[in-house]
């Protein structure tokens, strides 16, 4: 697999990006809503990277697989996020492909009563969209290929690698 993003520049980029979000949350009732399961690796960097008060809450999105893959209807559990009524959530996914899953995210914090909500991904691929979003902070934006590793699967496997690296989905036994 050809490796994108080694395990160095993932972390020193994620320090980076700590060092922002917690600059911008001083006084603030921050509360980071991370998407799983994908964004759990990268969760657990980040929270150690930043220095103030703050909750973590978790929930699951995932996408209907139905007919039609543009409604972007999401399947939602959550669960584990009770808690984000009057707090500034910040809302962590592992990568920004089509934008559904943050859009729809986003607006649902909002009705569940945030006081203000950010994002942060740490893959953003070129090309993608087709929902406008602007990530608030953005790790690494990336060509359209599909990538595993650093939380990212392909059949659930993968996601304990260190870096992240490009699939070739040819090569594999499905
Ligand atoms: P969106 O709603 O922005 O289209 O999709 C976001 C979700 O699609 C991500 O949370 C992730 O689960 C999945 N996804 C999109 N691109 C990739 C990729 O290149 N690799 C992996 N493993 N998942 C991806
Ligand atoms: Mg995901």
């Amino acid at each position: 697999m050809e490796i994108l993003l080694s395990e160095d520049q993932i972390q020193r980029r994620v320090e980076e990006l700590g060092r922002q979000i917690e600059a911008d949350y001083q006084e603030k009732h921050l509360t980071i809503v991370a998407v799983l399961t994908g964004s759990l690796i990268l969760l657990a960097d980040l929270i150690r990277q930043i220095h103030l008060p703050l909750r973590v809450a978790l929930l699951q999105a995932s996408s209907y697989k139905g007919a039609t893959t543009t409604g972007g209807a999401l399947i939602l559990n959550e669960a584990f996020a009770p808690d984000v009524a009057g707090r500034d959530v910040l809302l962590l996914d592992d990568i920004l492909d089509t934008g559904h899953t943050l859009g729809t995210l986003v607006r649902r914090m909002g009705e569940r009563g945030a006081l203000s909500v950010k994002t942060a991904v740490l893959l953003r691929k070129i090309g993608r969209q087709q929902v406008h979003l602007e990530p608030d902070y953005c790790g690494f934006t990336i060509p359209d290929r599909f990538v595993v590793g650093y939380g990212l699967d392909y059949d659930d496997d993968f996601r304990h690698l260190p870096h992240v690296a490009v699939l070739d989905e040819t090569n594999l036994p499905k």
